[in-house]
């Protein structure tokens, strides 16, 4: 039976915010798993380059994905480097902490920032990267789209109503695209409770929710949402899903 690296040997896998948390650990999964692998930051050039390093099979490109020009230049950038595109992780993202109470403070310049980074961003890379994407896609290996949404965009929870709002339009986007895109590429996301990053570090009160109401009693590892990503990409069936990864916690 062939393995794993030998199936994906030559194939490139572009996963957008991995020079830390979960897109890290999905970089590093997939790099394990055999693609070549295309790290990306918004500005931790030095991390990225030194991650792109330890493989003759992974570059790193920085771009701000807020700013269209680059978001696109990203996609070039992979295409002139390796010339295939197998699989797009759209991981990057950005929070904003607001009490959904107040609505004032979640100003027309935070909705629009959010909407920048965690959705426009994301249609433009998969609009940029279609045509490779449909190029490389085989029957037994079809190309494969990856949204990191939330939790807080399957229910009514969040750190803040416009985030939460951003990730349920990443959401809907995915199965509108599985529909769209299929059967060349399948488009899925993994919607994340609490997962241990830097972005949550302070977060005291999620993670005390988590311990105490969650079936797991713990917020997720990375590399466990890294394993999810694995499996979803190694499918060659599964598309328009939706996997909430939040140990349990929306059965309580
Ligand atoms: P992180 O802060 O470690 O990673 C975020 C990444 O996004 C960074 O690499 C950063 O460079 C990149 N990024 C942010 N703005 C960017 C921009 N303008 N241009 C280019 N890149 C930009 O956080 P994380 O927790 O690993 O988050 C990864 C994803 O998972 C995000 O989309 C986040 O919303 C989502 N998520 C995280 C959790 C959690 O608990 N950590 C839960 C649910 C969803």
């Amino acid at each position: 039976m062939i393995s794993d690296q030998e199936k994906n040997a030559g194939r490139v896998a572009l996963i957008t915010g991995s020079t830390s948390g979960i897109g890290k650990a999905i970089a590093l999964q997939l790099a394990n798993d055999g693609f070549t692998i295309v790290f990306h930051s918004r500005s931790s050039v030095i991390e990225g380059e030194s991650l792109a390093s330890t493989s003759p099979n992974a570059a790193y490109i920085q771009a701000d994905l807020s700013d269209q020009v680059q978001a696109k230049r990203l996609v070039s950038d992979t295409l002139s480097k390796y010339g295939r595109l197998d699989v797009l992780v759209n991981n990057a993202g950005i929070n904003v902490s607001i009490p959904h109470g107040s609505l004032k403070e979640a100003s027309p310049e935070i909705w629009r920032d959010l909407y920048e980074v965690n959705v426009i961003a994301p249609w433009t890379l998969i609009a940029e990267a279609e045509q490779a994407l449909r190029k490389a896609s085989t029957q037994e290996c079809p190309a494969s789209i990856i949204n990191i949404s939330s939790h807080a965009g399957v229910r009514p929870k969040g750190a803040s109503i416009p985030y939460a709002a951003s990730k349920s339009a990443l959401n809907h986007i995915t199965q509108l695209l599985a529909l769209t895109l299929s059967p060349d590429i399948r488009v899925n996301a993994i919607a994340p409770g609490l997962v241990d990053t830097p972005m949550t570090e302070s977060w005291i009160e999620a993670h005390k929710l988590w311990k105490e109401k969650s079936p797991m009693k713990r917020g997720a590892k990375p590399s466990e949402i890294a394993h999810t990503a694995s499996m979803l990409v190694s499918s060659s069936y599964l598309t328009g899903e939706i996997i909430l990864s939040d140990g349990g916690l929306n059965l309580t």
